[in-house]
């Protein structure tokens, strides 16, 4: 520990700075000048074991932009001088106001101390402060103090000498996280990592303009990059000044603009708005107050939204309102999208003269397969348009404020909530979003379960099979039931996960509560559309390379030159032998070429896979045409339904054929109907889900054991499920 530190002391003026300066240092100060301004300058000195203090008095300010010449004398102070502590002194009874200095010396991340000065004014006011969470979400030991009867001092000087020695420990050993002499001298906070969330808008902006710096070596030791960029997005004059490159200040610009056309808000305002949103969600969790006091706009909605008895009720109507919506008003259209596709591909059928290879592809292999999705992207927008508008409003910042405490139960954070409604739509996107946790273990875990928040692809398969095996009765409640074992499946799993493997102390970080505000039309649409795009382009690529293959799966090699002949040698003899009775001929016929279709499938590459696997299968109740759609159904889900038309298409050769739904139900009992259902909404989900998390989470390893562990957890569920079923005496 060196013997002699320096320390700022920074505040809002009238926190009551001169007077804790004036009580530390009593008659050893000077005052001078700040060069170049007139900007008062004190300094004093004071001793705390055995630790010379080197005090200055920051000019007071609300905040570190550069607006004021106060704010950029304070803010260069801390950046260039390096204080070894920064000791920010709050006006407690006015905490709110305050905090955002304080934030903004956290995002600095300088070694830092908050007084929480006149707590006699805030007592008397009613407030109850949880210091110990208070010091965990700023990432800083916080001390209250009485200034002008002098309580307080002594504790505010030990906390400054334990932060300066704990910045010493860190910094001697910046890997291992000190030695054990420091570690045992120090008992810091176990702080979050004091990064606030700016939403995706400008999270987007800021990683790019981060990297950028990295690249052209701004991030120096004086500045962390992702604060400089920030600054360049608040348009900070000083920051910019030291931006030589006229190309970077460009891209500044840009990304500027890009905020601006989004949010319909210039980018100043929305990051104080975040920053209010930080220090808010901070106070509702920490601070208590016996007489209510609520303000703004927003206070008042939050009285009613983030209620501990409405809150609740309030969310589960809004989820509701959100789930019918999107059913009830994208039916229609996705009437429509069936037809336009079913009239395509009957056009192109009379269109196109001669039966041929070709035809068949075009036909059965992409318009069929395409198809298949496409139809429910009217589903999948509204859902992201809805939740676009919910967390344009700020709504959705405090559905996770709710669901923190509920969240917490399984060893998840409340923002981990807002991936998993994503997942309802598509996994893919919902992976993206749990960019929004900070921490990697909260992150992995809420990655791993969302697939199991049965996805917008699965919902095709549940439509084909409900039917046919339920009676109308149980239509919704079967579906309903379908969607709460994921649900349950994915507590369970993320449970389990946070006790084995991802275990550990989960840092409290701030549930942001951004102001309400009307969201434009222009940024919800944009945010609906980049997330339904995502969709959209697994269906153009993804989807349509896998229903070309699994197309020539089934239709690849075809019959032997020698089945063929026999096949033809019997459609003679029948022909030959019953021309006096046509209508028999027919059925014979038919019966013929059903055999003959049969038999090509069966000798299919896709066959001989499904016959491969189908040993595998028979627990859990499938056969091997189940098989090769499940094959389909890893490619993607929404190929199962597809690729089970084509495998019954291609076993049927007369036009008049049962539909799908009655074949199925010809074929199989209801409980292999619902072991279908179960086993593809737990197994592993389609490959994009894999390859995002493997881009996500930086690691193959955690790509394959999501893969894994799923596709494990889906057979043994299903098996349970069928065998039980059958000792109970279901579906034989
Ligand atoms: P500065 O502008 O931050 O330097 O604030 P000052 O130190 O000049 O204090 C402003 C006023 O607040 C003075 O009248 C102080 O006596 C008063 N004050 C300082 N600390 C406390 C406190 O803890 N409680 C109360 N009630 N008043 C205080
Ligand atoms: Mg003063």
């Amino acid at each position: 520990m060196r013997p002699k530190i320096t320390v700022a002391l920074a505040g809002n003026p009238n926190s009551g700075k001169t007077t804790i300066f004036n009580n530390l240092t009593g008659t050893r100060q000077h005052v001078g000048n700040y060069p170049g301004v007139t900007v008062e300058r004190k300094e004093g000195r004071c001793r705390h074991a055995g630790v010379d203090i080197h005090l200055v008095d920051l000019p007071g300010t609300y905040s570190l932009t550069a607006y004021s010449a106060e704010e950029v004398v304070a803010r260069n102070f801390i950046i260039d001088e390096k204080p070894d502590v920064v000791v920010d002194i709050i006006d407690a009874s006015n905490l709110e106001r305050n905090l955002y200095l304080a934030v903004q010396l956290m995002e600095l991340g300088v070694p830092l101390v908050l007084v929480f000065n006149m707590s006699d004014q805030a007592r008397a006011r009613g407030y109850q402060f949880d210091l110990d969470k208070l010091s965990r979400f700023f990432g800083a030991r916080i001390v209250e103090t009485v200034g002008h009867k002098g309580h307080g001092m002594q504790q505010l000087l030990e906390a400054v000498v334990a932060t300066a020695r704990e910045q010493d420990c860190a910094e001697a050993q910046p890997k291992s996280g000190g030695n054990l002499a420091c570690r045992a001298s120090i008992r810091g906070p176990q702080a979050s990592d004091g990064r606030i969330d700016y939403g995706p808008d400008i999270e987007a902006e800021l990683e790019k303009l981060t990297d950028l710096l990295r690249q052209s070596g701004f991030s120096g030791p004086k500045y962390n990059p992702r604060w400089l960029a920030l600054k360049l997005l608040e348009n900070d004059k000083e920051i910019r000044s030291q931006i030589k490159s006229p190309r970077l200040l460009e891209r500044v610009d840009q990304s500027r603009e890009r905020i601006e056309k989004r949010t319909g808000e210039n980018p100043e305002s929305v990051i104080a708005g975040r920053r209010y949103g930080f220090i808010s969600g901070a106070c509702q969790q920490a601070v208590r107050s016996t007489i209510e006091i609520r303000h703004t706009i927003s206070d008042r909605i939050d009285a009613v939204m983030t209620n501990r008895v409405l809150g609740l009720p309030v969310f589960l109507a809004m989820m509701y309102l959100v789930f019918y919506l999107t059913f009830t008003i994208g039916d229609p259209p996705m009437d429509w999208i069936e037809e336009f596709f079913g009239w395509l591909g009957s056009s192109v059928d009379t269109l196109w003269p001669a039966d041929s290879v070709l035809k068949s592809l075009v036909t059965d292999g992409i318009i069929g397969g395409v198809g298949g999705v496409v139809i429910f992207l009217p589903n999948i927008l509204l859902l992201f348009l809805a939740i676009a508008i919910l967390e344009d409003t700020g709504y959705m910042a405090r559905a996770a404020f709710i669901m923190d405490r509920l969240m917490h139960k399984i060893g998840l954070h409340g923002k981990s909530f807002i991936p998993m409604l994503i997942g309802f739509g598509c996994s893919v996107p919902a992976i993206m979003a749990t960019r929004t946790l900070e921490n990697r273990r909260d992150r992995l875990v809420t990655m791993l379960v969302v697939p199991l928040m049965s996805c917008g692809a699965r919902l095709p398969i549940y439509a084909l099979i409900i039917p046919a095996f339920f009676p109308k009765a149980w239509h919704a409640p079967m579906l309903w039931i379908i969607y709460m074992i994921g649900i349950l499946l994915a507590i369970a799993s993320a449970k389990l996960l946070r006790s084995t493997i991802l275990r550990g102390e989960s840092v409290p970080f701030v549930m942001e509560l951004p102001p309400y505000r009307l969201p434009t039309v222009r940024s919800v649409l944009l945010h609906m559309w980049e997330r339904g795009w995502l969709y959209l382009r697994k269906a153009g690529t993804v989807i349509l390379g896998i229903s070309i293959v699994l197309w020539a799966m089934t239709n690849f090699p075809g019959l032997s030159p020698k089945q063929q002949a026999e096949f033809e040698k019997q459609r003679q003899m029948v022909e030959n032998s019953f021309r006096s009775e046509p209508q028999k001929a027919a059925a014979l016929l038919e019966e013929i070429d059903n055999r003959r279709a049969e038999a090509a499938l069966e000798s299919s590459i896709a066959g001989r896979i499904g016959r491969l696997m189908e040993p595998l299968l028979r627990p859990m109740g499938f056969d091997w045409k189940i098989g090769t759609a499940l094959i389909g159904a890893f490619a993607a889900k929404e190929v199962f339904v597809a690729q089970m038309g084509i495998v019954y298409a291609v076993g049927e050769a007369d036009e008049e054929s049962e539909s799908l739904r009655s074949k199925l139900q010809n074929n199989y009992s209801p409980l292999v109907g619902f072991c279908i259902m179960l086993f593809c909404l737990v197994s592993a989900p389609c490959m994009a889900t894999i390859a995002i998390t493997r881009r996500e989470s930086n690691s193959w390893k955690w790509a394959l054991f999501q893969l894994g562990g799923l596709t494990a957890l889906a057979y043994v569920l299903t098996a349970c499920v069928y065998l039980g079923g059958r000792l109970l005496g279901l579906g034989i």
